[in-house]
């Protein structure tokens, strides 16, 4: 029989609704809290920042299925449904009896997951009467999803994107420009954090989280003008539970169930995306899969961080929230999987893991672009450094199956391509990366700055 490769759905087949897990959470997430009085924030709390519709999804606890409104499923259909991808080379060159699948979110035109939820909260935004948008990006995916989700909808958008980023990924902005996004190095002269940063340390390369306090404080500061976040916070993975609900679908057009799902982590949404609407199975009717996420081993908040509040940026503007972390003031070495260099985890998945529900395994840098070549030369797709994390992570799995001799079905999140990382893969090529090893006095001494509140 001829067999399958890629499993399709038509454009009637997208899902109308996001899967909100937290309604079958029997633990829930701990409260997300203000930092002065320790009050339990409401919805209402976060209007000043976000836009009201994602503030409300944030704090959802009761709706299991929201609706995606029409105009979002129309902009989801220029590369939804994604396909869902049996990788039969991958099995043969690693002579697995494991079946491997990948959901290929590679193929949307930004190339990564991200512009899922950049569309969702573009969208929000617009309803709301706002003309005028402000985020930060790291790598520069996030930045890139919105630029294009912003002139999708019609708004202006200003990005922070991390200065060694802006440096080493001129392209990812050149993209961001393409779309109509303005977009500044950080740390700046434009805000106060980034003159407090680079009074401090001149030459500071930035990071995630200066490059979140400031664009939080030019959306406070600016009329009609909101923040918005790519990763770690609720909404951000309710909308991209579109990831798992198509690969539910797409898995039974395979005839198959996965026994272990896996994602990279950096905040958690593809990871989340991805595996939410299996965990629902779990969580409703005890199915047994298990749910690994792939972060690096130079910035291990799941693997090593402490379970504590802290805060979401480097300032201190955010809500505390509860989360494994290495605190807020970590800084993670330059690797070149920028999107998973931050300090923090989504509360979700932090519950999650607490309750071991989740499992979470660390991938050096070295071992996550060998498993992207090998990745490319089987596969054919150059993955993200981001997504190769996810790719060790299931090369591992693949392999335990071989000795244990299971033939188990691993689907994991090809959550970019790495198309415009091509200069980190040139320097694993050329043999100039390296591993970065962290002791435990290194993650110490910025968790044990952390206020005890649990
Ligand atoms: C941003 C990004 C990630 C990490 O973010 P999550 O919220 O953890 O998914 C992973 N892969 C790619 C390609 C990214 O752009």
């Amino acid at each position: 029989m001829e067999k399958t490769k890629r499993f399709l759905l038509s454009e009637k087949e997208i899902p109308e609704q996001w899967y909100n897990i937290v309604p079958d959470m029997k633990n829930k997430p701990m409260p997300i809290l203000h930092p002065g009085t320790k009050q339990a924030l409401k919805p209402e709390d976060l209007y000043p920042i976000f836009a009201e519709a994602v503030a409300d999804q944030e704090l959802n606890q009761t709706d299991r299925w929201i609706a995606i409104p029409s105009e979002v499923r129309d902009q989801y259909k220029h590369y939804r449904a994604t396909p869902l991808v049996r990788a039969y080379s991958l099995e043969k060159a690693l002579d697995t009896p494991a079946h491997i699948y990948f959901k290929n979110e590679s193929v949307s035109p930004v190339g990564s997951h991200k512009l899922n939820s950049a569309l969702a909260q573009a969208y929000y935004c617009k309803q709301e009467g706002l003309t005028h948008i402000t985020t930060e990006t790291g790598a520069g995916q996030w930045g890139t999803a919105l630029s294009y989700a912003t002139k999708a909808f019609g708004l202006d958008l200003t990005v922070y994107m991390v200065k060694i980023s802006y440096e080493q990924k001129p392209y990812r902005r050149s993209l961001m420009q393409t779309w109509g996004a303005k977009v500044i190095p950080s740390p700046s002269n434009t805000t106060k954090a980034g003159q407090k940063t680079l009074s401090e340390t001149p030459d500071y390369q930035g990071s995630l989280g200066t490059a979140i306090s400031e664009a939080i404080e030019v959306a406070m500061q600016t009329p009609n003008c909101k923040y918005t976040l790519g990763s770690v916070l609720n909404h951000v993975t309710l909308h991209q539970t579109i990831i798992g609900l198509e690969a539910e679908k797409q898995m039974a057009l395979a005839g198959e169930y996965p026994d272990i799902v896996i994602g990279c982590f950096g905040g958690g949404s593809n990871f989340g995306g991805l595996s939410f609407p299996f965990l629902r199975h779990t969580l409703t009717e005890g199915r047994k899969t298990r749910f690994i996420t792939a972060e690096p081993a130079s910035c291990p908040k799941l693997t090593r961080g402490i379970f504590q509040y802290d805060f979401g940026d480097e300032a201190g503007y955010t809500p505390l929230l509860p989360m494994f972390t290495l605190g807020h003031t970590f800084t993670p070495a330059n690797i070149h999987a920028g999107g998973l260099r931050y300090h923090g985890a989504g509360t979700i998945v932090s519950q999650l893991l607490k309750d071991g529900l989740v499992e979470a395994v660390d991938i050096r840098q070295l071992d996550s672009f060998t498993a992207g070549v090998l990745f490319a030369q089987t596969e054919g797709i150059v993955p993200a450094p981001e997504s190769a994390h996810a790719i060790a992570a299931t090369i591992n799995e693949a392999l335990k199956a071989k000795e244990e001799g299971t033939p188990k079905t691993i689907l994991f999140n090809l959550s970019g391509h790495g198309l415009i990382d091509m200069s980190a893969y040139e320097q694993y090529l050329s043999g100039k990366l390296q591993n970065y090893a962290l002791s435990d006095e290194d993650i110490a001494k910025n968790t044990d700055k952390l206020e005890k509140i649990i």
